[in-house]
């Protein structure tokens, strides 16, 4: 199966991310490692406050990162990720928590109609998808690993953000940026059994058993485009970077590849302020 991808890479002095040109005229983007202050085995952009890194680092990555894409890096609002389906609205009272603030909320996506608020989710291996709807400049974040699949993290993410924007699911656009791609996602028939279960029969194209490994081979981002497809997001409005963090360490933090000593990528979207 082949894929259109409106994703291509952004550079500013050493930093590199990623963008898609279906979120043009919104300030977005997946963070690459390239680029930050932090020193091994954070080297160099972490955007993870808690993983032992030195704040300080942390937090000029923070600025490095919301100044290439033009968030406002005193405002932003973490997820914090538990594997499981919360989505959260996300209202200027939550400004700069996870960050700047203690966060009083578990969520692994974050939908919001307030502008000025640039939603975070992380990863290193697992789905991170952005959403918007163009009319409303509603906007959304959502980490989605297997389990956040299974579990219809996706599917909700976008009805959540259709009603919170009176919206269709037609007029939703969904970039979905780095993750570990079917190559390096072996598991036990877990997995697959996890997705049958969730998706049926549309699920079976996204993995194959690996005879030579005795394992499954999952592809993540084709189950997660798939979850978006249910939700009712056209085809022609999803974008997949397709680039697999395990594959690209010298680009990505990945968690098969390097462990807990590792940073993580984040991706971020925030609506506009008014003009
Ligand atoms: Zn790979």
């Amino acid at each position: 199966m082949s894929f259109v991808t409106h994703i291509s890479s952004r550079r500013a002095e050493k930093l590199i991310w990623y963008a898609s040109t279906l979120f043009s005229d919104v300030p977005h983007g997946f963070s690459t490692r390239l680029g930050g202050a932090s020193e091994k085995p954070w080297n160099s952009l972490n955007l993870g406050p808690n993983r032992g890194d030195e704040r300080a680092h942390v937090e000029e990555n923070y600025r490095r990162f919301c100044g290439a894409i033009g968030a406002d890096v005193e405002r932003v609002v973490l997820a914090k990720q538990v594997h499981e389906t919360t989505v959260r609205t996300v209202t200027a009272a939550d400004a700069g928590k996870g960050l700047w603030r203690p966060r009083d909320y578990a969520a692994d996506a974050l939908i919001t109609m307030e502008p000025g608020l640039p939603l975070t989710v992380f990863s290193a291996d697992c789905g991170i998808i952005l959403l918007r709807e163009p009319e409303s400049g509603a906007v959304g974040a959502v980490h989605a690993g297997w389990r956040g699949c299974a579990g219809g993290i996706v599917e909700k993410a976008v009805a959540e953000l259709c009603k919170l924007s009176e919206a269709e699911p037609g007029q939703i656009r969904a970039a979905v940026g780095p993750c570990i791609g079917p190559v390096c996602f072996t598991t036990d028939s877990d997995v697959p059994d996890a997705m049958r279960r969730a998706l049926g029969r549309s699920s079976e194209a996204h993995f194959e058993y690996d005879y030579g490994r005795n394992k499954w081979r999952v592809d993540l981002p084709g189950l997660i485009r798939e979850c978006l497809l249910r939700a009712g997001v056209p085809a022609a409005q999803i974008d997949l970077l397709r680039l697999c963090t395990a594959c690209h360490p010298e680009l990505f933090w990945s968690h098969r590849k390097m462990g807990e000593a590792r940073g993580v990528q984040a991706a971020m979207i925030m609506k506009p302020s008014a003009p």
